[in-house]
């Protein structure tokens, strides 16, 4: 029978998943179908009802990847340690949640640099991404949570400090971040996108001594960010692979196969093309 996942969200329309998904199933050869769906949040309860019935396994973006949490029958480690669930597998009527989000970030971290040379972060954000860069990143690398919400950077921190004693964490305002030596600055916040497209999250001034620049957006490709630290000779890395090696993790974990590094690779080419295309 088809199989047919999904990616459940409010809003959805601009998710790019589905693209990403039929792309990866084409070159797989699967005769797969992976659907976006609409889901307010008091619709959610009744929804799981029937993806329970209907679908093979799906993602789940904003508003739900938390709140999707009571519903589920079980979260492997992953969901847990970052309190949200990005994918859940419909393992015969049980739905268990997973979050591949955390992987996807370090192998789009891993194309552009070896994980142990990463000493010194400046993560810029506090909510959902920046949280799974920060529990990502704190086995390697000390880390400066710089955030518009000091409240949310400093909670942030304490979630660290206890998942992983002994790491070096410390947080400061957006405009107080100073021009210091760091191997990685990410950028986890939506500034250089949509409509703060010509925005940069903090002054250009901090780029002089950084090494790797990784913005988690992916569209614009170049965020103006990544223009103005390429500029100064830095390293940079856009979102799209993060969001690829995600998508493609929550893949092998519904198929319960891998996919293959030369495979991954094909479609990352596709996506990007894509992407640039229809911008
Ligand atoms: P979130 O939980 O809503 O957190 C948003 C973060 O951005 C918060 O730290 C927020 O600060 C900050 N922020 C938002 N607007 C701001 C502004 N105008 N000025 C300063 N700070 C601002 O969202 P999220 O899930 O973490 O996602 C953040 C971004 O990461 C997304 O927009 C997306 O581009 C990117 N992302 C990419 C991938 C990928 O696969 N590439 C995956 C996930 C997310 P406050 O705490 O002060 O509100």
């Amino acid at each position: 029978m088809k199989m047919v996942f999904a990616v459940i969200g409010d809003p959805i329309d601009h998710s790019f998943s589905p693209k990403l998904h039929s792309i990866s199933f084409q070159e797989q050869g699967l005769d797969c179908t992976y659907v976006p769906i609409r889901v307010l949040q008091h619709e959610l309860g009744q929804a799981l009802k029937e993806f329970r019935k209907d679908l093979a396994g799906f993602n789940v973006t904003i508003p739900h990847k938390q709140s999707i949490i009571p519903y589920l029958d079980a979260l492997d480690s992953t969901a847990q340690r970052f309190g949200a669930v990005n994918t859940v597998k419909n393992e015969g009527g049980k739905l268990v949640g997973y979050n591949t989000d955390g992987i996807g970030f370090m192998q789009g971290l891993q194309e552009v640099a070896d994980l142990n040379t990463i000493r010194k972060t400046l993560l810029i954000g506090a909510g959902g991404a920046a949280q799974v860069v920060a529990l990502e990143l704190a086995p390697y690398s000390s880390i400066t949570i710089a955030n518009r919400s000091r409240l949310r950077a400093h909670v942030l921190a304490e979630k660290v400090k206890v998942l992983y004693p002994g790491s070096t964490v410390r947080t400061v305002g957006l405009g107080s971040v100073l021009q210091e030596k760091y191997d990685l600055v990410v950028n986890a916040t939506p500034i250089g996108m949509g409509e703060q497209k010509d925005q940069i999250p903090v002054s250009s001034l901090i780029l002089r001594n950084v090494r790797i620049v990784y913005d988690l957006v992916y569209n614009p490709q170049e965020t103006r960010l990544l223009a103005l630290a390429s500029s100064v000779g830095c390293k940079t890395l856009n979102g799209l692979s993060m969001l690829i090696y995600q998508g493609l993790k929550s893949e092998e974990i519904w198929l319960g196969r891998p996919i293959s590094k030369a495979l991954k690779e094909r479609i990352m080419e596709r996506v990007r093309k894509e992407l640039t295309k229809h911008g």
